[in-house]
């Protein structure tokens, strides 16, 4: 475990059960025995969502996203969980429509959503050197694309105008003027928008930032699936669902299952939601999923996963750059997770 560290009033107050006299840092170090003992309070299974994992010497780029992790950081989380959990396949859990036992032992899953190459270059070598099963949530339609995810694309036009200064559109100004209006448009028009700076994008953005942010290919998905790893859906397009139409909502869902079914001969039972919070999916897709075959569902909404947890509402917990050792272990007990969904407006 790592040494404890020297962590502020403010992230000590995050940690509600913690109390310390105000005004003054506090040395604190939630053990392996405080996580378990927290998980077995709650007799539940925990669900960790990852996106890039970057070099170490990249960390500091501005144009990595502060919710993917470094290398290091990685791999002293895997082995944190390793020391003290039971590392679960979701696929395993929820392929037979069966729910979590309850059980004293800790569970973890560790996910990943849309899955740059930078993951399948520095996180699959720790996945395997350490023997951990993790599920890969793609976007169907853009991998083997060669580009980045679109929410990466938009940061990326954003730190560098001048890519974009010629073929700049009124829309595409807006798109890059505030961040979360590309999360309100259909998928269509936001595609669009993007392709008129598309190639200029590619061209002349940071070659190793593009390397980097770039989705995965089908072959090296191929490669995850023969690893042990399981692969499911994201939609086609990383289409927020709830912002699209009804026809779009539903093609985006069935289309995403027969891709992954066609391409890797493999039947995929989980999904993520793109965004995934409160109001960027409904009802209407979780009959959209069940009707396509899927079994179960993630979010981004923060909490523990039980027999009580609605399978296509499954609870995940976000890991960042931020996420010190410390920090890390109160995400992963749970201590944060009050306050991680009342920023998203859950309660
Ligand atoms: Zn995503």
């Amino acid at each position: 475990m790592a040494a404890p560290e020297l962590i502020t009033q403010e992230a000590v107050q995050e940690a509600r059960p913690v109390k310390q006299a105000a005004g003054r840092s506090v040395r604190l170090s939630p053990g392996r025995g405080i996580l378990r003992g927290l998980f077995r309070r709650r007799q539940s299974l925990r669900v960790l969502c990852y996106h890039g994992v970057i070099a170490d010497e990249l960390a500091g780029e501005p144009w990595v996203p502060d919710y993917f992790v470094t290398e290091t950081q990685f791999r002293e989380q895997m082995q944190t969980i390793q020391s003290f959990a039971e590392i679960v396949r979701l696929a395993d859990i929820y392929r037979n429509d069966q729910t979590p036992n309850d059980t004293r032992t800790p569970r973890i899953a560790v996910t990943f959503d849309d899955v740059p190459a930078c993951a399948f270059t520095h996180a699959r070598p720790i996945l395997k050197e350490l023997g951990i099963p993790a599920t890969f949530f793609v976007a169907t339609g853009l991998l083997s694309s060669n580009r980045p995810a679109p929410a990466e694309m938009v940061h990326l036009l954003r730190l560098y105008p001048d890519i974009r200064q010629d073929a700049a559109s009124p829309a595409l100004n807006e798109v890059c003027r505030k961040p979360s209006t590309h999360k309100s448009l259909t998928i269509q028009t936001l595609q669009r928008i993007l392709a008129r700076v598309d190639r200029r994008l590619l061209s002349q953005a940071p070659r190793e930032a593009i390397e980097s942010l770039r989705l995965l290919s089908w072959s090296q998905l191929h490669t995850l699936v023969d690893e042990g790893h399981e692969v499911g859906g994201h939609t086609v397009d990383h289409a927020i669902l709830s912002r699209q139409t009804e026809a779009t909502r539903e093609q985006q869902v069935a289309r995403c299952l027969s891709d992954i079914q066609n391409q890797l001969g493999v039947d995929p039972v989980g999904f993520a939601y793109p965004n995934g919070g409160p109001g960027d999916f409904s009802q209407t897709d979780t009959t959209h999923l069940r009707a396509a075959g899927f079994k179960y569902a993630v979010t981004t909404i923060a909490g523990f996963c039980s027999a009580a947890s609605s399978q296509f509402e499954l609870p995940r917990v976000c890991i960042g750059m931020g996420h010190t050792p410390t920090r890390f272990m109160l995400e992963v007990s749970g201590l944060l997770d009050r306050r991680r969904r009342r920023q998203q407006g859950w309660n």
